[in-house]
């Protein structure tokens, strides 16, 4: 599986965990702002490195505190048999990838609900254990600082925004109401840019009355919720479009071939800097063995370019994530979003036949609009 600018955690239940980058500049904020503001105003004489030590911890627990809210989300998806693809831990909090659409709106609805679930418990635990901690100042302050974090992720996920969690719930309502998750899905994700435009507008308010750095904030937060719903419509828009289109309509021309012996300094010379192309098969004997693309032969060294073969550098055919001629090209979409590339060998009966790439649909769906289709 691949997994794009993040660290690896390991795994839950299956679940690769992965932290993005952003998480990093989010910790080291979150630390900083309750080692410097929060222990210090509300616990006066400690020695200062604790003040430090308990900001981390805390930073880590709250992240931990968005994983079980994550987990949640995921047992009930797996429970219906959605393979759960990842989860990221990200600026925002976050993402559990699933792997299908939710199969009913009641399986669409538990699934959504399930994440609010874990951080109402986790606010209520936090909430019921501060008598017990009274003589123990750091627990106690972690136990309040928890109780609140997750009283917030709740109160967040559920605005009825898809795809918040509440939008999703929202989405599930709508979608038994009228058993069309496809208008369903334009309902919620509408009402989603609703609520961020809400967000944006009180954003800018607050930042010209006096409350730059919070404004600034509850915009951006709007400002990210606003591009996922937009993402989430044109999404529907473009499965609407594509549906019932094959992808040999849309493919392009198979790449060049290169001989798998080819050096990739000719490689570079011959074909990319002569013919500009970007990928090619690599044959050998009259057998299609591997794709090496401009990306791969920039991750070798530019000194071994003369003594690398094309074979050496190349993604072997077996590992290739490849789709046939008649697939989908919704799910060949989906597919290259799942796996992080921006194109897939078209094979049939063995043999590459052609490539498919983002572009190459994009095309398909602009010439589908103008035909007006
Ligand atoms: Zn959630």
């Amino acid at each position: 599986m691949t997994t794009h600018h993040n660290v690896s955690l390991g795994r839950i239940l299956g679940i690769p965990i992965g932290l993005d980058y952003s998480w990093f500049v989010v910790f080291a904020l979150l630390t900083w702002m309750l080692a410097g503001t929060y222990y210090p105003s509300e616990f006066k004489d400690w020695p200062p490195l604790l003040y430090w030590f308990m900001g981390a911890v805390t930073a880590i627990l709250l992240f931990a505190s968005v994983l079980l809210h994550e987990l949640g989300h995921s047992v009930v998806a797996l429970r219906y048999k959605i393979p759960v693809r990842s989860i990221t831990l990200f600026l925002f909090g976050g993402v559990a990838r699933l792997g299908a659409e939710p199969p009913s709106a009641i399986a669409e609805f538990l699934i959504a609900i399930a994440g609010p679930i874990v951080s109402l418990v986790l606010a209520v635990a936090c909430f019921a254990v501060q008598p017990l901690l009274a003589g123990t100042e750091t627990l106690l302050g972690l136990a309040k600082y928890l109780a609140l974090i997750n009283l917030s992720l709740l109160l967040f996920n559920l605005i009825p925004g898809f795809p918040l969690d509440g939008g999703r719930v929202f989405r599930a309502v709508v979608w038994k109401l009228t058993g069309d998750l496809r208008r369903a899905t334009l309902v919620a994700a509408n009402v989603g840019r609703l609520f961020a435009f809400m967000f944006i507008f009180v954003g800018i308010w607050q930042m010209f009355s006096g409350n730059f750095g919070g404004g600034i904030w509850i915009a951006f937060i709007g400002w990210f919720l606003d591009n996922a719903a937009a993402a989430q419509v044109q999404q529907v828009m473009f499965k609407g479009q594509l549906a019932g289109h094959r992808v040999a309509q849309a493919m392009g021309p198979r790449c060049a071939a290169v001989p798998a012996d080819m050096t990739l300094q000719q490689v570079v010379d011959d074909h990319i800097l002569v013919g500009g192309q970007r990928c090619f098969l690599v044959d050998r004997g009259d057998q299609t063995v591997g794709l090496v693309t401009l990306h791969r032969i920039k991750e070798v060294p530019r000194l071994e370019w003369p003594t690398t073969s094309a074979a050496q550098a190349m993604l072997p055919l077996e590992q290739l994530q490849h789709i046939g001629p008649d697939g989908e090209l919704w799910g060949a979409l989906q597919m290259m979003d799942r796996d992080g590339v921006n194109q897939l060998p078209v094979i049939q009966n063995e043999q590459v036949i052609g490539m498919l790439s983002r572009e190459d649909v994009i095309t398909f769906l602009r010439t589908l609009q103008e035909l007006g289709a």
